[in-house]
């Protein structure tokens, strides 16, 4: 995909955010990149979008692949400390809004971070947050692969796919991105923390199925059974007690 600045700005044309926005061919983190705009005292919006990052990264030290044709982008927040929590769910619900909104598909989420089709992984959402001069920031992360051929990555192949993979032809990335920010801006506009908890966990394909949560040398196997109005997941153990798992620093896997 060729991504230039012009075909970013005419995308997120009329919209309240992307008034300043940094456009790559290439680029090694968009987080990164993000990052360092907000201790430049960029302004709320500010859009960071590149076709492909070689050094892009996901939860816990993890790598996160983006190749030519996907798209990478990290927005810039100055969101007050009680909207923190809930930064990952809005993303990825604002995710599967646009691929929906884009494309004939239909997507899951599954705790805490991964958007799925089909269980495949077709998008990752990474929130990082600090303080610059006194004020809370966060940069919401998103990797979708677009128009990539998964069969060309063999180390992700097995668990991920691509919006091309699945609608068998390419799909328009800048609609794309004018639906997920136009879907992000709404649903930080409206911050409406019921409304958000009750779309995902309506989305969540991991409740009701069994799970094996990773935290260090702990392991805690059971049913997801619920979500917590903070997004930590209650997982029941086969002795009938519940065990809260909060994103944080734990790994999640749905057992078949
Ligand atoms: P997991 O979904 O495996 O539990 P995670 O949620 O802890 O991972 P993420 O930050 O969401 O971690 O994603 C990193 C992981 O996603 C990598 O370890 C790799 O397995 C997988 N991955 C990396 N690049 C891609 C990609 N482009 N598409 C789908 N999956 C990817």
């Amino acid at each position: 995909m060729k991504l230039d600045y012009r075909s970013v700005e005419n995308a997120l044309s009329g919209c309240r955010w992307g008034q300043t926005i940094l456009t790559f061919e290439c680029i090694a983190s968009t987080m990164d990149k993000a990052r360092a705009l907000a201790h430049k005292g960029a302004p709320e919006g500010t859009l960071v979008v590149a076709a492909e990052q070689t050094a892009g990264r996901g939860r816990l030290t993890r790598s996160w692949l983006s190749p030519a044709g996907s798209l990478s982008l990290s927005l810039l927040l100055y969101p007050s400390p009680d909207k923190l929590p809930y930064l990952t769910m809005l993303a990825g619900l604002a995710v599967a809004q646009s691929i929906e909104r884009t494309t004939s598909l239909r997507t899951d989420l599954k705790w805490p971070n991964d958007v799925l089709i089909d269980s495949r992984k077709v998008a990752g959402i990474l929130v990082e947050s600090g303080m610059v001069r006194g004020r809370h920031f966060a940069v919401l992360g998103i990797g979708i692969n677009v128009n990539v051929d998964i069969s060309g990555y063999p180390e992700i192949a097995d668990i991920a796919t691509s919006l091309s993979d699945e609608a068998g032809s390419p799909v328009d990335a800048m609609a794309l991105l004018r639906a997920a920010v136009v879907s992000l801006e709404t649903l930080y506009t409206e911050f409406s923390v019921s409304a958000i908890l009750q779309d995902w966990r309506k989305k969540l394909v991991t409740l009701g199925k069994p799970v094996r949560a990773t935290l260090g040398d702990t392991v805690i196997e059971g049913m997801a059974i619920d979500i917590t109005d903070d997004g930590a997941l209650v997982i029941r153990q086969s002795d009938g007690n519940d065990y809260v798992v909060v994103a944080g620093d734990v790994t999640l896997r749905h057992a078949v």
